[in-house]
Formats: C-alpha cells, sequence, structure tokens
C-alpha cells in the first residue's frame, strides 16, 4: 500500500512550432501522472510511469481501505472502552 493522491497533467514544452502551441488546435503533451504524498511530515511529489499506473492505482486504494478500517476498528474499541469503564 502507499498513500498519496494522483493527478493528471499537460504540459507544454519550450520547442518553437510544437504542436502543444499549435495556434488554432494546440495539442498538449501528456498525460503525466504525479503522485504526491506526505510520509512522516515530508511532502513529496513524483512522477508516475505509465506502466506502473494500475499498480499504485492499486496501491492508493489498499492505503484508503487500510485507513478507513483502522478508523473504524480505533471506533469500535472506544466504544468498547467507554462501555467497560
Ligand atoms: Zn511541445
Amino acid at each position: 500500500m502507499r498513500p498519496g493522491s494522483l493527478s493528471r497533467q499537460y504540459n507544454v514544452c519550450g520547442k518553437p512550432g510544437c504542436r502543444c502551441k499549435d495556434p488554432k488546435h494546440p495539442s498538449r503533451h501528456g498525460p503525466y501522472y504525479q503522485l504526491n504524498y506526505v510520509f512522516r511530515g515530508k511532502k513529496t511529489s513524483r512522477f508516475i510511469r505509465k506502466e506502473t499506473l494500475a499498480r499504485v492505482r492499486a496501491e492508493l486504494a489498499n492505503y484508503k481501505k487500510f485507513r478507513r478500517l483502522t478508523d473504524e476498528w480505533i471506533g469500535l474499541a472506544l466504544c468498547l472502552a467507554e462501555a467497560e469503564e
């Protein structure tokens, strides 16, 4: 699993006359996928290759599930503690 969120980007390059700067029908480069996450207080951002996109999406989903289940577990533990006290 891994934390973070994916964003999709389209870029414009610096080459003169490139398709991304066509005055009538600009076609920007991309998509590029960027993953942003915070781990131990440190913000990190990195590009994800198309080949690994499916795996990263699965890892992000696993992390969300883990967080949701852990939250549920803590909630139930609190209920139990209150009932016992
Ligand atoms: Zn270009």
